[in-house]
């Protein structure tokens, strides 16, 4: 009687550790995410936070350059786009910008658009959400103060948009764009035609990420932007005998 029950208890146990084996890893977390606080998480998503912009409704293509401004490739951006009167947008870096207010200027001067890509460009995950907050805040104020206007437009360093970051965001009462190209010119040893062959044919409503300058690179390969320059000249000459319009992101 006795040695049945045990096997009767041992063979219960048994079948109930096969079952918990056999569920799939999101069915053994089903309980936890009914919980009220998990079901409010997933619903409320850093997009849903920071409701960032990654493409144009309109039929134009924006091309944008993050990091600058720099002293020597940002004007020779802007010669190219001079060339072809083809105006692009800025995500300048703040603590840059203080550094070279006269090409903010001259961006702004030749009918571009300038917005804040962050006041130090610190990786976002090293940073508390208060330090965030004040850092996105302060390259806000300062693109302003040389632009002379509230500057709303946004973007944070290497695109990143994690839950603090979207909240950091909005507190800071920023306007989040991101883009749909991403040929990561950054990249160290990439020549023109590289970098040309991974951002492709304009389509209507691209926003290109480039960079007339590189922040905390991992290789100082990446600091020469003239790869970019050449081939941002080269995409101009085909984007506009194929008839593409370029916007400013306002
Ligand atoms: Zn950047």
């Amino acid at each position: 009687m006795c040695t049945s029950r045990m096997l009767c208890f041992s063979a219960t146990r048994t079948s109930k550790r096969t079952d918990w084996h056999q569920m799939r890893p999101f069915e053994r977390l089903q309980p936890l995410m009914q919980h009220p606080y998990n079901r409010m998480r997933r619903v409320i998503t850093p997009d849903r936070i920071a409701k960032p912009v990654s493409s144009l409704a309109g039929g134009c293509v924006a091309l944008t350059f993050d990091d600058g401004p720099h002293p020597a490739y940002t004007h020779e951006v802007l010669d190219v786009l001079a060339d072809h009167e083809i105006p692009a947008t800025f995500f300048v870096v703040g603590r840059n910008a203080r550094r070279h207010p006269e090409i903010l200027r001259r961006i702004l001067g030749e009918g571009h658009s300038v917005a804040s890509h962050s006041m130090t460009h610190t990786d976002p995950w090293l940073l508390t959400p208060a330090e965030l907050w004040r850092d996105y805040r302060a390259g806000h104020l300062e693109v302003s103060s040389v632009a002379g206007r509230d500057v709303r437009l946004f973007r944070p360093p290497k695109g990143h948009l994690d839950r603090r970051s979207a909240v950091a965001i909005r507190a800071a009462r920023l306007r989040t764009v991101l883009w749909s190209v991403d040929p990561s010119d950054w990249e160290p040893h990439l020549g023109p035609q590289d970098i040309l062959e991974r951002i492709g044919k304009p389509v209507a409503g691209d926003i290109v990420l480039l960079h007339d300058a590189v922040e905390s690179p991992h290789d100082s390969a990446s600091l020469d932007r003239s790869a970019t320059v050449r081939a941002v000249a080269k995409y101009l000459e085909y984007a506009v005998r194929d008839g593409t319009t370029f916007t400013s992101l306002q």
